[in-house]
This record gives C-alpha cells, structure tokens and sequence, in this order.
C-alpha cells in the first residue's frame, strides 16, 4: 500500500467537509485530483447539529442553484426527519411554519460525501494537514510524513480559519467581530422534546446576538445549541454560561431539558458576515465556510458548501482542460446562490438591531407571519417585512 501522493495533481482540495468532499466529487470527474484533510477521522469531532432541509425546500431556498447529486444521500446518513421549523420569542410565544428536513449523522454525512469523491476518482489523504502553499506548491505533513506536491488549481475548503485564503492574500472570514458567531452544543439524551419541529429560541438575556437551538435526533435525544455574538454579551459570561443558563433557567426549554444528560461537546464558529469581495486569485479559489458560504439568519452551511464546492469543483476541472480560467468562479457562485448569501447578512444586520431589545425583538415576531419567517430565515426578504424591519430600526435609532 502506498501512502505517498503523486508529486503533481491538476487539483488540489484541503478540507474534505461537505464543500471540499463535493469539490473534489466533481473536479475528479474530469481532472487528476487530490483531496486533502487533517483528521484522522473524517467527520471527527462533529461540529454541527445536523439540520438539512429536504432537497424540495433546497430547490427553494436556492433556486438559481444547480444542486449536487449528492444531496440524494442514503438513508444511513439520518439520524430522524422533522416537519416544522418554531420560533419562540423572548416572552414565549410562539410561531412555527413546515420544513420538511433531515437531521444528519453529520460523521456519517462526511464520509459519505468523501466516498463519493473517492468513487469518482479523487485521491484522498486523511491525518494530513496542509501547512503552507506557496504559488502552485503545497507543503503537507502527517501521519504518512511530509511532502511537497503541485497542483494546476487549488480550492480551499478548510473552513473558517482558512489556511488557504491566507495564503492566496483574500479576506478571511474572522476579521469581522459582529460577522462570526460562536457556537457551542450539547448532545444530550434524557430530554422531553417534540420529535417533529426545531426550535429556535431568541432573548439577549439567554443568547446575546443569536439564537438557541433545539434540533432533535430522535426519541429523547437532541441536539442543544446556541450561536452568539461575543459583541453582545455581558461580560465575562461564556458561551458555555449561556448554554448552561438556556438549560437550566429557561422558562419553556428548562422545562424540557432540565433532565438531560450531555453525551457530547460541539463547539466552533460559524461565520456570519458574508463573502469577502474576491473569493479567488489566478489559481486558488475558496469556497463553503472558508469564503463566508453560509445563510446569515440561520447559520446554515451545509446546502451552500456543497453547493460552492461543486462550483468550484468543475471550474478547476474546466481551467485545467483549458474550458475557463480560474476567474469564472467569481460570476458562477455569484449567479447561483450571491443573492441568498447577500440579502440573509442584510437581513441579519437588520435583526441584530432588534435583537438589542427583547420587547423589540418581541414586537417583530408577533407583526411577523409564519410565512415571512420562513422566508427571512432563508435568507430572503420580501418588501412588506423589509419596509417593517427598516422602520422598527429606525425607532431603535
Ligand atoms: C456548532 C455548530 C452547529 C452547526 N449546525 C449546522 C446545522 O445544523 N446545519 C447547517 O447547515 N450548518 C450547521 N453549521 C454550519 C456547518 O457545519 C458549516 O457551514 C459546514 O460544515 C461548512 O462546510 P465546509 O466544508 O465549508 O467546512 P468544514 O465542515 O469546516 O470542513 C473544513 C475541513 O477542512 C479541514 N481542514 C482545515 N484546515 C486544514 C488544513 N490546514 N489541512 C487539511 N485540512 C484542513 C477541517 O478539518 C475540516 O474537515 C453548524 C456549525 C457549528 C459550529
């Protein structure tokens, strides 16, 4: 068995999650293609609750999007299915609209995806970080040793802290505090939750800047979250006090949740602040979570990840056949999902102003039908919400 890559590939990808997974799923099709990933374990630790609407509410969420076949995934990949999505406001009152979605075996998910990469042909290297790239060069070490490849094109899908996008002298995603929130979750067995909707819980007493979350996976089991904003906390409380303090004092979720016991920990950020201006340079172009790929009002990545990353998988499939340069990406993941991207960090800048007041925050939920919650929450914002939304910010001032 030979661990050591080819010294040359057309395409290199760093970070097999579900955009670098699919990257190197479609570049593989129609170009040499290595995919590169610093765990051991794809898919370890988990770093997500796992909620993924169903490919019907995708088509809606992204309609100019040309969605990967892998979002057909097996049934192995999920963990249950829920119907509807709850908003519960600061003083308890509650909305909720259907959304017919998948909650992920996000472990399982990964490896499926990178299965998938492997079946078309894509050479995947796990435990092997990539430590610096210079022009077409990439330094990579781990537990098959170090070495130094070329690749044609290289996409970065190594997330938030992108190392890529460093190296190629585009924005980074954390440079913005109001535009990255911290995430942190539990799963936990024990609890008494309905099994058919996920909650979303707002209040800047319990999540400063964001939302709590309670995404079941089945029977007494679920996923219990947050994403908040460090801008907006008081300080010296943690996210982990915050999470504690939604578990244990919340007047509704408390209730549910008191009882639980926590079977594992999830933390990481989620960045919130949209794409950086560039998102490629002549041969390196960044995609999912590394290039803000993500819907500000929810902080859902997973559908735009893959979404990029296929993108961006045939675009450096395309240039190395001499089909395109590497410069087409900018107008291709532009025209298939730039607006959603766009209007869902407006549509949050506008919500993080109402979110400083809880009776504000109130006042917008209860004017709100469940319909336009569904749509602010996909990102999209129709004129009646947005004429409401800009005057409620005006009386904040
Ligand atoms: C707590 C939490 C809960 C979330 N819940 C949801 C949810 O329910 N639904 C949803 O849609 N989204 C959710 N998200 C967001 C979602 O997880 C991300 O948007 C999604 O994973 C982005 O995919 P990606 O492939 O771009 O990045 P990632 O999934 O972060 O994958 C990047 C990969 O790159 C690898 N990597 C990084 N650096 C290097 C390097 N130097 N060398 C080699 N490999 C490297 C990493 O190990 C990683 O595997 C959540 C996020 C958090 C933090």
């Amino acid at each position: 068995m030979n661990h050591d890559p080819d010294p040359h590939y057309n395409v290199a990808i760093i970070g097999a999650g579900p955009c670098g997974a699919t990257a190197a799923r479609y570049a593989a099709e129609d170009a040499s293609t290595i995919l590169i990933e610093k765990k051991k374990t794809i898919g370890v630790p988990v770093q997500c609750a796992g909620f993924l609407p169903k490919h019907d509410e995708l088509e809606e969420l992204m309609p100019d999007a040309d969605l990967p076949d892998t979002f057909h995934y097996p049934a192995s990949c999920v963990q249950t299915r829920t119907k509807y999505q709850r908003f519960i406001a600061p003083t308890g009152d509650s909305k909720e609209f259907d959304v017919d979605a998948d909650v992920l075996d996000r472990k399982r998910f990964d490896q499926y995806l990178a299965e998938q990469a492997v079946s078309a042909g894509a050479d995947l290297r796990i435990g092997t970080r990539v430590t610096a790239i210079n022009g077409n060069t990439i330094e990579i070490t781990g537990m098959w040793g170090s070495h130094t490849i070329t690749a044609d094109v290289i996409i970065g899908a190594d997330g938030p802290h992108s190392i890529v996008a460093k190296a190629a002298g585009l924005p980074g995603v954390e440079d913005d505090p109001m535009g990255v929130a911290h995430a942190i979750a539990y799963d936990m067995t024990g609890v008494k939750i309905d099994n058919e909707a996920i909650e979303m819980h707002f209040g800047r007493n319990f999540v400063p800047g964001g939302y709590a979350w309670i995404v079941p996976h089945g029977k007494t089991s679920a996923n219990i979250g947050m994403g908040i904003r460090k801008a907006m906390c008081e300080p010296g409380v943690t996210s982990r006090d915050y999470l504690h303090r939604f578990i244990e004092e919340h007047p509704i979720a408390s209730e549910k949740l008191k009882d639980g016991k926590v079977t594992s920990i999830i933390a990481g950020i989620v960045p919130v602040g949209g794409a950086p201006a560039k998102t490629c340079t002549e041969n390196i172009m960044i995609a999912g979570d590394a290039a803000g790929h993500l819907i500000a009002t929810n902080g859902g990545g997973i559908p735009t990840a893959m979404v990029t990353g296929k993108i961006a998988g045939e675009t450096a499939a395309d240039t190395v056949n001499g089909k395109c340069t590497v410069n087409a990406y900018e107008s291709r993941w532009r025209s298939e999902i730039g607006i959603q991207i766009t209007t869902s960090v407006y549509v949050r800048k506008l919500m993080d102003s109402m979110m400083r007041s809880d009776p504000m925050m109130t006042a917008v939920m209860n004017m709100i039908s469940p319909t336009h919650m569904k749509a602010l929450q996909r990102g999209q914002l129709p004129d009646t919400v947005k004429r409401l939304l800009q005057g409620m910010q005006k009386r904040m001032g």
